[in-house]
């Protein structure tokens, strides 16, 4: 056989590792907390406990590694592996002085995944392993309970059929529940040793039927299934999904940890719970979780049960009985862990425990999901308990779950009709349509309605609908339920067992306090209290206090990016100066020639046939844009702001059908034909492509000219009223230095005529975009004619890929999801390729003038990772939408952070 082993090991395409399998018990484990990458994060943390003095159950960890193995071999395990698992089950078998197996005194195994990343409920577990005919009796008289012993074993041919040989659950359940029908039983404890038995006979016999095959009676044989099972989860549809949405890579594969079994489920002196040494909703920092008495560890993530409070204080308020009361020496000893593991960690864990009989054991720790007010109150009440320096509470942060606090909550003056309250298990404030399946919360997505997932609960096959979801409601399961945890963890607003609400699937009607609710009526979920109320609530704005200020003035103190914002209309201004946006870094003038006050000005500048007609529509436009820039100047208070002058292709401001053109021709007073063959002139095959940008002003100099008139003289009229401001006329889609150079000319004397005119002098520059490939390329002789630089990369982006920015989101998910493109190349900066050009022409702009500005105004301007690289090609600011501030203030300070590490 180890012949076999050796070829088996030379014919693998991917390194064979020297080491795979990991043992780890008290004192005596192979791995720690610094090997997430091989032991994943559950192993990695299991042996971490165990050198911390920490009870753990004893087992041993097969490595990341062995995934890829695994699917090389065709998703088979191969024979190789087998030898070191087999050896170290023996020293597991060693430690407890049971044997994998025996008759007399069975070694149960649970076997559970473990990727680097956690991905709460996405992959597979088997409990109970090592059951069959024999040693359930071994397990009977060992632990002299045999209703414990069978009720062990109904379970593990449940969740084994299930997982492993593929057999619809439902089936055995059904089976269960006639059972308890027959014999008029209300729960499953009231099942006696011979029912059970029973039960176990008939579920054998139905996963022959239903399969083909026996069930496995060898432990081993169960043991092979399990872990390949395991393996097998890393690539379920709601796995990758989950990957997808976290970006976390299909080559990092999931570890299997095969570990002793602790039974939760001996009597009233045991239990299982998961808890956080904070909580995960707030940030407050008190114990929090639930537990079930006499009970196993998946019953409380299933949300089958709904569990009980562990505190005293926080079961008195449900009106249940606390673990604190009812098994009042695990659970000071559970305080007494908590408190090591999170001062060993120097973050809030979340934690599984089970206690057997009056002894605590735990059985994972890992940094805790939150949110994201959760994580700013902890962040901050971490730094003041010195557990963490300010730098690192902002390596902590992720920039991107700010967003979640930068949407809108419930009015607290709006009007409301209460319906039900249940759980604040993920906040925010979000109404929608109700539907009662993720298959449907998806399509009604993507018709662009806005929907409330209903279930009873959900379960890792609801994860796309919960994506297209406004919010989760769930009448059943506590705060750690799989809603609970998998909504926190996309920043989605949740309200969980909600006791009240009777939903009835079958005729997709919610029912409550009298009302019927049908899909497709408009419910709103107040995730931070827990209320549920009948039709649309009215939102307010959210504002930066508290703990989120006080952040985002830990990261201003460490930033070198200035943070500017994209817009174009006073709101959007005051919005971005509310969320500390040191400038506006875009103005798109054309969103303001759509007001209904001036498009058709606009039109008839645009079908003008002659200069004299173009100047004359230009006229009517010149007082209304100096107005908006006054206003936006005024706003802005000082700080710069950058105004770009005219971009798009003028066919996108005709209009587009018959009878819209007949309509403008009379508004018009001009002839419908003329005005129709002057639109059909417009169009273009490629417009992106054709006349746009600075093009528009070679062959029409008096629209810039215009909008230039309007800049200076609104800064003229500030002027006037003792304000001081330098305006940035920003000139876009160049690609050769002479086009600048023209403009430029052009825009310089028109200021300079205004300023003459009106007898006032200020400051002001003329800059250009970089948002072709030629322009980057020629960014030293542009650079000449230029105060600033200002990187369009979504332009850049469609010119260097050589990819439609309007049409490519109909195949780039694809390029995606199989690896060609790391990520969609609009949303984080393509580095490697795009990238190199920004840096081409900061380089050689700078080597024209050394002090020149240079800035970004992209989408990327607000992508997390795209603001690394733009501090690291030594970019002066980002700017963002207004929304978006916050979080590129945070990231912008983190890029700092990770730049001086790295030097
Ligand atoms: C850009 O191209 O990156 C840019 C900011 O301009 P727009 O999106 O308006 O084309
Ligand atoms: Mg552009």
């Amino acid at each position: 056989m180890h012949q076999n082993v050796n070829s088996d090991k030379q014919a693998s395409k991917t390194a064979v590792p020297q080491k795979f399998v990991y043992f780890f018990a008290a004192g005596d484990s192979e791995g720690n907390a610094g090997m997430k990458n091989i032991l994943g994060g559950k192993g990695a943390n299991l042996a971490e406990m165990t050198s911390l003095g920490i009870p753990v159950p004893p087992g041993f960890t097969i490595s990341t590694e062995i995934c890829a193995h695994f699917y090389e071999a065709g998703g088979k395990l191969p024979d190789w592996v087998r030898p070191a698992v087999q050896e170290s089950m023996n020293k597991v078998e060693s430690k407890i002085g049971k044997k994998f197996g025996d008759v007399n005194n069975p070694l149960l195994v649970s076997v559970r995944s473990g990727a680097r990343a956690s991905m709460p409920g996405m992959m597979d577990t088997i409990l109970n392993l090592g059951l069959n005919d024999q040693t359930v009796e071994g397990l009977a008289k060992s632990s002299n309970n045999p209703r414990f012993a069978w009720d062990s074993y109904r379970r593990f041919i449940q969740m084994y059929s299930d997982v492993v040989m593929g057999m619809n659950s439902s089936l055995l359940e059904v089976t269960l529940e006639d059972m308890k029908e027959e014999k008029h039983y209300k729960l499953d404890t009231e099942m006696t040793v011979d029912d059970l038995k029973l039960l176990v006979k008939k579920f054998k016999d139905l996963v022959h039927q239903m399969t083909g095959q026996s069930f496995p009676a060898d432990p081993w044989e169960q043991l092979w299934g399990a872990i390949s099972a395991v393996f097998h989860s890393w690539n379920t549809p709601r796995a990758i999904t989950y990957r997808e949405l976290h970006s976390i890579p299909a080559a990092w594969g999931t570890a299997v940890n095969v570990q002793s079994m602790v039974f939760g489920n001996m009597g009233d002196d045991s239990a299982t719970g998961v808890a956080f040494t904070r909580n995960p909703s707030t940030g407050e920092k008190a114990f929090y979780g639930e537990f079930l008495i006499n009970a196993q560890g998946e019953d409380v993530v299933a949300g089958i049960r709904t569990p009980q409070p562990i505190t005293k204080i926080a079961a008195a308020a449900a009106g249940v009985m606390s673990l604190e009361e009812a098994l009042p020496q695990a659970y000071g000893q559970l305080v007494e862990i908590y408190k090591k593991l999170e001062g060993h960690y120097r973050d809030m864990q979340d934690i599984e425990f089970t206690i057997e009989r009056g002894v605590l054991w735990m059985l994972q720790t890992r940094n805790g999901k939150r949110t994201a007010a959760a994580a700013l109150k902890i962040a901050c009440d971490m730094i003041d308990e010195k557990l963490i320096t300010q730098d690192e509470a902002i390596l902590r942060l992720d920039p991107s779950s700010l967003d979640q606090l930068l949407h809108p909550t419930l009015d607290p003056k709006a009007a409301k009709t209460t319906l039900a309250k249940g759980l604040p298990a993920s906040p925010g404030g979000v109404n929608g349509q109700i539907v009662f399946t993720s298959e449907e919360a998806v399509e009604w997505r993507e018709q662009g309605k806005k929907v409330i997932l209903v279930r009873i609960e959900t379960s890792p096959e609801d994860i796309a609908g919960m994506v297209a979801a406004q919010g989760i409601l769930t009448t059943r399961g506590g705060m750690t339920s799989h809603a609970a945890v998998v909504a926190r963890g996309m920043g989605k607003c949740c309200v969980a067992g909600c006791g009240d609400i009777e939903v009835d699937y079958r005729n997709e009607t919610m029912k409550v306090k009298g009302y019927v609710l049908k899909k497709g009526d408009v419910i709103t979920l107040d995730g931070s209290t827990g209320e549920v109320y009948l039709g649309e609530v009215k939102t307010i704005e959210p504002k930066l206090d508290g703990n989120f200020e006080r952040i985002m003035k830990i990261a201003d103190g460490i930033r070198r990016l200035k943070v500017r914002t994209n817009a174009d209309t006073p709101k959007d201004a005051q919005t971005a100066r509310n969320f500390g946006a040191e400038g506006i870094g875009l103005c798109r003038t054309e969103h303001m020639f759509f007001g209904a006050d001036r498009i058709d000005a606009v039109r008839e500048m645009i079908i003008a046939d002659n200069k004299m007609d173009r100047e004359k529509a230009l006229a009517k436009l010149l007082p209304m844009q100096r107005e908006d820039f006054y206003q936006l100047f005024k706003i802005m208070d000082g700080l710069p702001v950058t105004i770009r002058l005219l971009d798009p292709p003028l066919h996108e401001f005709v209009p587009h059908t018959d009878e819209e053109t007949k309509e403008l021709a009379k508004r018009l007073n001009t002839d419908y034909e003329r005005l129709r063959s002057k639109v059909k002139s417009l169009h273009e095959f490629n417009p992106m492509l054709g006349h746009r940008g600075c093009r528009l002003a070679i062959t029409y100099p008096e629209i810039y000219q215009m909008q230039v008139r309007a800049i200076a003289e609104a800064a003229a009229q500030l002027m006037a009223e003792g304000k001081t401001l330098a305006p940035e006329i920003m000139i876009p889609l160049v690609a050769t230095d002479k086009e600048l150079d023209t403009l430029r000319g052009q825009a310089v004397a028109e200021v300079n005529k205004v300023q003459s005119e009106k007898n006032v002098k200020f400051e002001y520059t003329v800059g250009t975009m970089i948002e072709l490939p030629r322009a980057a390329i020629t960014a030293d002789a542009i650079a000449e004619h230029a105060d600033f630089f200002s990187f369009g990369t979504n332009d850049l982006t469609q010119t260097t890929l050589g990819l439609s920015r309007d049409d490519s989101g109909r195949f780039l998910g694809t390029y995606v999801s199989h690896g060609i493109l790391p990520k969609d190349p609009f949303m984080s900066i393509d580095q490697v390729g795009v990238g190199s050009l920004v840096k081409m022409g900061v380089d050689l702009g700078r080597r024209t003038k050394p002090d020149l500005k240079v800035g970004v105004c992209g989408e990327h301007g607000g992508d997390p990772e795209s603001i690394e690289f733009f501090h690291k090609v030594g970019l002066d600011y980002v700017s963002c939408s207004p929304f978006r501030v916050p979080i590129a203030r945070l990231a912008a300070a983190r890029a700092a952070l990770i730049g001086k590490k790295i030097h």
